[in-house]
């Protein structure tokens, strides 16, 4: 971490997600001809390059031109399964021929398929296989990046998937956060409450206990955990200091947004199929409502999540990519931006909001996300002069660089 005061001039527009979007089409703070100074790490100054130069000692201070870019904060992806075993391209294969992902779960695809092959692997084998992806995570500007567990389902693999992010948090600026997800009951266990009792002792409160797990995840949905299910299982995080995050609503409307409400989890994530009576519970109990359009553009785009409705419901919004090898093989956080703009009903505003402040919330994080002094400074430099170049061109060479902690991304 250099301990040297850098001061960036030549800003072209510096973008401040506001720290709440609720009812707010455009909730960002723009600062034009803009100067920042970091020093440790942190953002020491902010604001108009005049402001902020009048008032800097400019003895010992390295200068850095960003010659007329805008700058934006560094992304913030609170929804990830990149630490996974082999691939499944074969499954996208088969989609694109017209089989369903229904079908090709019963013929011992999706995620069961992840299972077996996570359980034939080591820490090793994943920290190599998932590095590339975290890699073309932060080349693509984000800097913070939540990773879950939930392929091993057994203590053993489960506690295995975590060894891997831990030791991949070693080996990148970027800052990795873990999540144990209680994912399903697998098909061969003899008792479901026998399966959930041993998973919150040997799995949810052993990750507590070694520092490996910061949250908790429950995917909820018929296909998976019950409520009361569910319920056990967060009181047992809880318990054990994890914070609690749920996948919701995803397949239909369980009203799993009103549960989620009602636990005081942190974020509800996923609701393509969330009611009115559920955006309004979220807003109310400030559950961060998180989506994740990746699912829907890689499955086919029929059930992309209303971020209009929860965004007028109140909501404040975070998109995620929910990276993972079944549907959603994108990492690729500003192209979600992009699609919560396109696709999702959301203003360009608060789908970089949604990347940023609103990422940083979903994760009870308030050291980023808004470009503000005293926070982080994980930001990317835009190669224009417009921020929103950075959503309007996904998959282009619109980053000119990325920082992380005041340091250039290598
Ligand atoms: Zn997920």
């Amino acid at each position: 971490m250099p301990s040297q005061r850098t001061v960036f001039v030549g800003i072209s527009e510096l973008v401040q997600p506001l720290d709440s979007s609720a009812g707010n089409r455009e909730p960002l703070s723009i600062v034009r001809d803009a100067a920042m100074v970091c020093h440790a790490g942190m953002i020491e100054a902010v604001g108009t390059r005049k402001s902020v130069l009048d008032s800097l000692d400019s003895s010992d201070v390295l200068e850095v031109d960003l010659q007329g870019r805008a700058v934006i904060p560094g992304f913030v992806d609170s929804h990830t399964h990149v630490v996974f075993a082999g691939d499944r391209i074969d499954e996208m294969a088969a989609r694109a021929r017209g089989e369903t992902y229904e079908s090709i779960a019963k013929r011992g695809g999706g995620i069961a398929r992840s299972v077996e092959l996570l359980r034939a692997s080591s820490v090793e084998d994943l920290v190599a296989a998932s590095l590339p992806r975290v890699v073309s995570m932060t080349a693509r500007g984000t800097t913070t990046i939540e990773i879950k567990s939930g392929y091993g389902l057994t203590p053993e693999h489960e506690l295995k998937q975590l060894q891997a992010i831990k030791r991949l948090r070693s080996l990148t600026k970027a800052t990795l956060l873990p999540t144990v997800l209680a994912h399903g009951v697998p098909k061969d266990a003899p008792n479901r409450d026998a399966y959930i009792d041993q998973f919150c002792s040997d799995v949810v409160e052993q990750a507590a206990r070694l520092g490996l797990a910061r949250y908790c995840d429950i995917f909820v949905e018929s296909i998976a955990y019950s409520k009361s299910e569910a319920r056990r299982i967060a009181e047992c995080a809880k318990a054990s200091g994890l914070k609690l995050k749920l996948h919701v609503d995803q397949l239909r409307d369980g009203d799993g947004a009103d549960f989620a409400a009602e636990l005081g989890a942190l974020s509800a994530d996923h609701l393509e199929c969330t009611n009115a009576a559920g955006a309004a519970a979220l807003a109310k109990a400030n559950v961060i409502a998180t989506l994740l359009p990746g699912c829907a553009l890689y499955l086919g785009g029929h059930t992309w999540p209303d971020g209009k409705a929860l965004a007028d419901a109140g909501c404040e919004i975070a998109i995620a990519t929910d990276c993972n090898p079944g549907s959603s093989m994108i990492s690729d956080l500003g192209l979600c931006a992009t699609l919560g703009a396109t696709q999702c009903g959301l203003t360009v505003e608060q789908a970089l909001w949604a990347i940023t402040r609103g990422g940083a919330k979903a994760l009870g994080l308030h050291d980023r996300g808004g470009l503000r002094v005293g926070e982080r400074a994980d930001f990317v430099v835009v190669a224009h002069s417009d921020w929103r170049m950075a959503l309007y061109h996904p998959g282009g060479n619109t980053i000119s660089s990325i920082y992380v902690s005041g340091s250039l991304l290598s």
